[in-house]
């Protein structure tokens, strides 16, 4: 190890108190708010390097400023359900950051919803949106409102009502949603329709994640998933490794991890394990994917159901213990903090090689740093997961152009999308003294993208 010259110690010595008096600000200040802390935290631990050689940061004050949304909106959403009765929950959209482009982030209904879990989705994503190159800024809402047992009609009076208030707030060069848990085609299909009818015209660009038979792009419902597994593709070939004959073991049986199961049984994976928020399902021949999409797109019941059709199959009551099946891949794909440090411990005891984060922060802070401490390849999630924001930033260029790209022109521009970002992660972990550390890289690479935007921007 080279020795530090007194003047590098000196520098090291503003960057780390920089950070520690931001961090300890950042607390003060939202001393509820654990996600958001999480995430910040994560954030700041690799960027120390980053602010010892570029005091210009710390010198605009990017931090402060970065871990202060623009605008957070919080509202009422008063609907009716199907028996007349009034319901009230509560609807939420935190703008954080927009130097690079309009604000970009889905909406998530889901009884857990809070001002934490939304301003903790929105920053990540500040990150996220950056690597993917393209031209967007970043967000996030949604409401506590629970699509489950929900009648169509009912999901409809909600969304319009969510979409009344919302409205005041997006637009294509604004502000522009997608889905993300709990709110699918169906969701922004009667979101898109209420805004265009409030609007009094067409705006394919409000929204992205659309039906590709009314405006959306082909390829955005996959993209999250496979852009996942492309992700985690490249980081294996580095170690001479590959999905083909491996078991994988993913959670969720949602929108990201039905492609990413797809995409890795297409390279030649075996799942032996999937879920829903009640349990899990196991087999290890390997699990029928036509039988789950039907299960959870078209019946909307519960993975549960599977073993009526799958008799051979396991099911087990309960998500935590999904993570003691032994694999050589793990994906998780459901929701933020589902992967513990004892789960960590379980991957590693049974040899895993590689986890990618489909989910936006599913591992927490110690169970990454058990699974690398361990040698286990580690994608995180504002890396690996970005294939669907930036497939949606192609679908607002072809809602622009008035166009769309096939299937395979989508594919292919999502798969040098993950590559390019893959390499600038790689690429930032290296420059900054951390070779492989995929989480650092990827918290550099975006950070540096957006903090040299806010300098060039001027301070607001
Ligand atoms: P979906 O609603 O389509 O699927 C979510 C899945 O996770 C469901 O199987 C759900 O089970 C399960 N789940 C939800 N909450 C919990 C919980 N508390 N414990 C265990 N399981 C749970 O959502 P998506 O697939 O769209 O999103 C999944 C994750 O990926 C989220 O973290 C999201 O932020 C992230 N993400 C999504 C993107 C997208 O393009 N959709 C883009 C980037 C990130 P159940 O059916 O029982 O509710």
């Amino acid at each position: 190890m080279t020795k530090l010259t007194p003047m590098e110690q000196e520098q090291r010595k503003q960057a780390n108190d920089y950070v520690h008096k931001v961090y300890a600000l950042v607390k003060q200040r939202n001393p509820e708010e654990q996600e958001f802390l999480q995430a910040t935290r994560e954030i700041f631990d690799s960027l120390r390097p980053v602010f010892a050689q570029h005091p210009e940061y710390m010198e605009n004050g990017i931090l402060e400023r970065l871990t202060e949304p623009d605008r957070t909106i919080s509202f009422r959403v008063a609907w009716e359900d199907d028996k007349g009765r009034v319901r009230v929950n509560r609807g939420f959209r935190v703008q954080f950051n927009s130097d690079l482009g309009p604000y970009k982030g889905g909406l998530r209904f889901h009884p857990s919803v809070n001002n934490s879990i939304m301003k903790f989705l929105a920053f990540e994503q500040i990150f996220k949106n950056a690597l993917t190159g393209q031209p967007i800024g970043a967000g996030k809402g949604g409401s506590d409102f629970d699509p489950k047992g929900k009648s169509d009609r009912e999901v409809m009076r909600f969304t319009q009502s969510f979409m009344t208030e919302l409205y005041k707030h997006i637009g294509p060069n604004t502000d522009v949603p997608a889905g993300d848990i709990g709110v699918g085609a169906r969701e922004i299909g009667y979101m898109f329709g209420h805004y265009n009818r409030m609007f009094g015209g067409y705006q394919a660009g409000v929204f992205t994640g659309k039906d590709p038979a009314h405006g959306g792009s082909l390829g955005r419902t996959e993209a999250t998933g496979h852009g996942l597994v492309y992700f985690v593709s490249e980081m294996l070939k580095d170690a001479d490794l590959d999905f083909k004959d491996s078991r994988v073991v993913v959670s969720g049986s949602g929108n990201v991890s039905t492609y990413a199961m797809s995409k890795a049984m297409e390279l030649g994976a075996t799942v032996v394990a999937c879920s829903d928020s009640s349990g899990y399902i196991y087999d290890e021949r390997g699990i029928d994917l036509e039988t789950v999409k039907r299960i959870k797109q078209v019946e909307r019941k519960r993975i549960k159901e599977y073993t009526k059709y799958h008799p051979e199959a396991t099911y087990v009551e309960g998500c935590a213990h999904i993570w003691e099946i032994p694999c050589d891949i793990a994906l998780p794909c459901a929701t933020q903090n589902e992967l513990s440090k004892q789960s960590a411990e379980a991957l590693v005891a049974n040899g895993v090689k590689a986890v990618g984060e489909g989910a936006n922060m599913p591992c927490s802070i110690e169970a990454i740093h058990h699974l690398q401490k361990n040698g286990v390849l580690f994608a995180p999630a504002k890396a690996a997961n970005a294939g669907g924001v930036a497939v949606s930033a192609m679908e607002m260029s072809q809602n622009s152009m008035r166009l769309s790209w096939t299937t395979e022109e989508v594919d292919e521009r999502l798969q040098d999308v993950m590559k390019t970002i893959y390499t600038n992660c790689v690429e930032a972990a290296d420059r900054y003294g951390s070779p492989n550390n995929l989480v650092k890289g990827a918290n550099i690479a975006g950070f540096l993208k957006v903090a040299n935007a806010m300098v060039a921007h001027g301070i607001h």
